[in-house]
């Protein structure tokens, strides 16, 4: 079903999802490397990749720097590590994309998977942790009522979280959530301990969506 808008919502997810593991698995390679060069990567090593729990923090420690001058690995900075991962990707296309197709088998949902994600009460993507559904999201969106400014560049408010990030992307380990929601879980909370916090977050997003809601209740409110 290539052109169903369940299956490019689902194909746009799972790029996504691919660039944040190819970036978690240059950065591991780069961190178990004796001199940081990311060379001779085999595919069987992508396949079976499963980060220690050290790398993966490492991993973040990376995203989380203040300054690419940080010190990293290697005696080197996190921006050594940036040049050689886009030094990487642009010598290697070809094998990029086969990463992407073991990514596609071995490291994330199918899309049969990811359907059943999808609510069969409201036929709606539904973030696991906030509960709030792909038309509240929209409606918040074309109100203006959200304030991320670079929404625009990612698509799909929805996005692939590992529950427990040991354990990657096997079956039932997947959760569907939104943006916000693992943005603001990152790996530090259990889903458990993440949950009520999730649950605040739904509260404000039902506020702004109520208050506009009344404001607005004779206009734009039609439309969504
Ligand atoms: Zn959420």
């Amino acid at each position: 079903m290539p052109t169903h808008p369940l299956y490019t919502r689902f194909s746009a997810i799972r790029k996504r999802s691919f660039a944040r593991h190819l970036d978690l698995f240059l950065t591991t390679i780069y961190l178990r490397s004796v001199d940081g060069r990311l060379q001779h990567i085999r595919q069987d090593e992508y396949r079976c990749f499963h980060p220690a729990a050290e790398e993966r923090a490492a991993y973040l420690r990376s995203h989380q720097a203040r300054s690419l001058g940080e010190p990293f690995a290697h005696g080197q900075t996190v921006q050594c590590l940036e040049i050689a991962i886009r030094q990487w990707r642009a010598e290697n296309p070809a094998l990029e994309a086969e990463l992407q197709s073991i990514h596609n088998q071995h490291h994330c949902l199918s899309a049969e998977e990811f359907s059943q994600l999808v609510s069969s009460q409201t036929g709606e993507l539904a973030c696991e942790y906030c509960e709030l559904t792909e038309s509240d999201f929209r409606e918040l969106i074309e109100r203006g009522l959200v304030r991320t400014k670079r929404l625009s560049t990612r698509g799909s408010t929805f996005e692939f979280d590992c529950r427990d990030p040991e354990q990657g992307y096997t079956g039932n380990n997947v959760a569907l959530c939104c943006y916000w929601c693992n943005n603001a879980k990152t790996d530090e909370y259990s889903v458990k301990e993440f949950k009520p916090v999730a649950l605040a977050l739904a509260a404000v997003w039902r506020q702004r969506l109520s208050t506009q809601a009344s404001v607005h209740n004779n206009d734009q409110g039609q439309n969504v």
